[in-house]
């Protein structure tokens, strides 16, 4: 029923009324709260309202009342400006004159619903008068409906609607709201400008594209893209995500699908979006293989039902387009296809001054800087940054937003929130401070590493240690010399703990670096043939639940136990400099990358003494 309200014109001034049965969840309860918390004031209030109410009313025959509700011409011509039910009267309100009271025929509840199907002015319905008694039955019986409806609509997904429509006036997103996406921007500003009508390329033999397929990670701002069509072609916006669409009905589904491209016909022109198209029909892993497929193919059927020219423009993100189904990429279908990557330094820092534009900055907080450590972080993270920061800075009662509060946030964001718990025993953090004096110290001396920014022992998160590095921006082709350089890198940790203490001192602080190195160093035994100088030959792989072939698993250990063996050798050249910053760490918690420089030149010039040794951590 709600639906057909919307089909009529001028009912607009009705949506939220509409939009409010559209989305059932809380909505029969809210429902609910309102027309029992009506019900009671009315019951309280002063029952003789309503006579006074008639008394100063023009009396009308109630057809004559809904033809002055329902046409437009005759609502106009009368100056009716809106209408109320209120205990079987209709009462209309005109402009510069009284108002129009006529009484509701008795067993007229099918006409009262077409009233508000067809009414062309605002009508509402003030609920009816009663008694306190029979106003608490109806509340108990209303409660018991709207939790019995909801429990019920939860279960079966029936009844729900998919998606949350906006229409184009609630629409303030924009291109300016988007920052360093400069690809997907251009593309998608020639979709609004074909979409307005403004851009044709017919000429050429360009149609407007129906599917326009965002492809990127998470938090790059897909979701803000396309609602930022939406608002600069100046259309309504339905947004959905995959998971959405079936439950636990066989064939939910595939009425998902129908119903949302009907409402997208009735809302166009429109855009809808669907996030996480991969999922689309896997809801929640509830529903078979074939319902899957069902979906899909209804998803597929649909969109090649609704045109461009029919005004449904389909717009889908995902984050993996291999893993999509071939069928939906086809031509006439997604065919379109637009990376939306993750954020190159100059687009951290166009985000960066985006999400901090409210912020109170300290001189110190340079962005291009903070932008520099904050490598690949995505815009949603970039958003969370600048957020973070302005709470650390709050919460140290700082006037304005300093570089430190950023450091802060960003060691929050990537390794996790600094833990003040009790401090670890002295042998324990003798450990740690060695275990990332040795990541440090191998990379601060082998040229092919990226630099260090900072090296600290405060635990955060998980990490009882961390040394940030800067590694360099957009790689997309690594060589052997640099991949053995990072499993140097990776393995110091380790390196650091058996030179600085002993070989009995290995800890379980490596578990993440033996992760990070078993993984490369497999793939340069695989399909990178890196494992000999000669190698040019990758064994085909057993199937995924298999795991790599023994072979490759050889050779992948030797690669990884080399790397361990040339960090050893390093440090160990180097050992004055490792006692001395493991010393500076231990003493300071935390070092910059400038002054973890400084001691390992010191340490060097002069010759450091070892510590006394202490008994490594079992
Ligand atoms: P996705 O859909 O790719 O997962 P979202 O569009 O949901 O990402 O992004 C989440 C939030 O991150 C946005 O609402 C916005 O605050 C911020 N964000 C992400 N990318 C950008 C960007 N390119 N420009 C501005 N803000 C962005």
């Amino acid at each position: 029923m709600f639906d057909a309200l919307l089909a009529q014109p001028g009912v607009r001034r009705l949506r939220s009324l509409y939009r409010r049965h559209a989305n059932p969840s809380g909505a029969a309860l809210a429902a609910a709260i309102a027309a029992a918390a009506a019900a009671v004031l009315y019951a309280l209030g002063d029952m003789s309202e309503l006579a006074e109410r008639r008394a100063a009313a023009e009396p009308a025959a109630f057809s004559q009342a809904y033809a002055l509700a329902t046409d437009d011409a005759a609502a106009a011509g009368a100056g009716v400006l809106s209408g109320v039910l209120d205990d079987g009267w209709l009462f209309l309100r005109r402009e510069a004159a009284p108002e129009l009271a006529a009484r509701v025929p008795d067993l007229a509840a099918d006409i009262v619903s077409r009233l508000f199907v067809e009414a062309v002015v605002p009508l509402s319905d003030a609920g009816p008068r009663a008694s306190l008694a029979s106003v608490l039955g109806g509340l108990f019986s209303l409660a018991l409906v709207a939790i019995m409806g909801r429990y019920m609509m939860t279960m079966t997904g029936l009844g729900r609607s998919i998606g949350e429509a906006l229409y184009v006036d609630e629409i303030e997103t924009r291109f300016a709201d988007v920052a360093g996406a400069a690809e997907a921007v251009r593309d998608l500003g020639e979709l609004a400008r074909m979409i307005r009508g403004e851009l044709s390329y017919g000429a050429l033999g360009a149609r407007t594209p129906k599917g326009v397929l965002l492809v990127g990670p998470p938090g790059t701002g897909k979701t803000l893209l396309a609602r930022a069509t939406a608002g600069e072609a100046r259309v309504n916006f339905i947004a959905c995500a995959g998971s959405d669409f079936g439950g636990m009905l066989v064939g939910q589904g595939a009425r998902d699908v129908g119903q949302l491209v009907a409402r997208a016909r009735r809302m166009a022109p429109c855009i809808v979006f669907i996030d996480e198209i991969d999922a689309v029909g896997k809801a929640r892993g509830k529903v078979s293989h074939t319902d899957y497929e069902t979906t899909l193919t209804k998803l597929l059927a649909e969109m090649d039902g609704v045109t461009a020219a029919g005004g449904v423009y389909f717009l889908a993100a995902t984050n993996h387009a291999a893993a999509l189904d071939p069928a939906l990429v086809r031509p006439g279908r997604f065919d379109r296809v637009i990376r939306v990557p993750l954020p190159d330094l100059a687009a951290r820092k166009k985000l960066l001054a985006l999400h901090a534009r409210g912020l109170a900055l300290a001189p110190d907080a340079e962005l291009g800087d903070i932008a520099r450590l904050a490598h690949g972080f995505s815009g949603a993270q970039l958003a969370a940054l600048a957020n973070e920061a302005a709470i650390q800075a709050g919460r140290a009662g700082a006037s304005a937003v300093a570089r430190e509060h950023f450091e802060r946030a960003l060691m929050k964001l990537s390794i996790g929130e600094r833990v003040e718990g009790a401090p670890l025993a002295p042998a324990d953090r003798r450990l740690v401070a060695y275990h990332e004096a040795g990541h440090a110290l191998l990379a601060l001396s082998d040229p092919a590493a990226p630099p260090v920014d900072r090296v600290t022992i405060v635990p955060h998160g998980e990490a009882l240690g961390h040394v940030a590095t800067r590694p360099p921006e957009d790689v997309r082709v690594m060589a052997e010399a640099a991949l053995r350089s990072r499993l140097r890198c990776l393995a110091g940790g380790r390196a650091g703990e058996i030179v600085g203490c002993g070989e009995g001192a290995r800890s379980t602080l490596a578990a993440a670096d033996v992760a990070e190195v078993s993984r490369l160093a497999l793939e340069m035994a695989g399909r990178w043939a890196m494992a000999e100088p000669e190698e040019f030959f990758a064994a085909p792989e057993p199937g995924p639940l298999e795991g790599p072939a023994e072979a490759t698993l050889a050779r992948a250990r030797a690669i990884a136990a080399q790397a361990l063996r040339e960090a050893v050798a390093r440090l160990g050249e180097r050992a004055a400099a490792l006692h001395a910053m493991a010393a500076a760490l231990e003493a300071r918690e935390t070092l910059s990358g400038e002054e973890a420089l400084a001691i390992v030149a010191d340490a060097e010039a002069h010759g450091a003494v070892a510590p006394p040794p202490t008994r490594a951590a079992s």
